[in-house]
């Protein structure tokens, strides 16, 4: 039975880099969200254009557009195990949105994989990322601010959503990568 994943956890708490390592080890497809709009706009198609805008102030795009690319990936890609989601659901629609996808063919949400760390840190992971990744919204002050109160007001309720139905795991992201990967590793085996 293919397995579903969501790598949860606020911006910058390492889900990308943590993902690398999942996917390997237990034979996953990684889709990003973030990174599959960051295609778009790379793309110059009509989505990318919208998306840029939103995604360059720190607002969520809408979530069609997001439920579409999965839906989209779930239906091509073959000879996985399962897959990860990062950055997807983001908001309680989308949540149930993908349980709904789900159902359609007799699934469910396998479990999530919360990686937590404290507001502070996340504009210091933000600002060291920005000078290797050289993302136009981890640049800004201003954009990081409003993607952490983003977080706090649309995706963190997500948390009581998976907990209510016991599939929510969470995993000290505070730690250095290595520790964070083998904690994370410890509640997926
Ligand atoms: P990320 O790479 O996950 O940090 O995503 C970068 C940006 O893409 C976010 O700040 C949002 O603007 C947008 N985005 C990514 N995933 C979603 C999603 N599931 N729903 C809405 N917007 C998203």
């Amino acid at each position: 039975m293919t397995r579903y994943y969501i790598l949860f956890g606020p911006p910058g708490a390492g889900k990308g880099t943590q993902a690398q390592a999942m996917v390997e080890r237990y034979n996953l497809h990684h889709i990003s969200t973030g990174a599959l709009l960051r295609k778009e706009i790379a793309a110059g198609s009509e989505l990318g254009l919208k998306a840029k805008e939103l995604i360059e102030k720190g607002n969520l795009v809408p979530d069609e557009v997001v439920e579409g690319m999965i839906e989209n990936e779930f239906r091509t890609v073959k000879g996985v195990d399962g897959f990860l989601l990062d950055g997807f659901p983001r908001t309680i629609e989308q949540a149930k949105a993908l349980d709904n996808l789900l159902a359609k063919t007799g699934e469910s949400v396998t479990a999530t994989v919360s990686i937590m760390i404290p507001d502070e840190m996340i504009v210091e992971r933000i600002q060291g990322r920005a000078l290797k990744e050289g993302r136009a919204d981890d640049a800004d002050i201003n954009v990081i601010n409003n993607r952490i109160a983003t977080y706090h007001r649309q995706t963190e309720p997500l948390i009581d959503f998976y907990r209510s139905c016991g599939k929510y795991t969470e995993v000290d992201g505070t730690g250095s990568i290595d520790e964070v990967r083998e904690g994370i590793f410890k509640v997926m085996d």
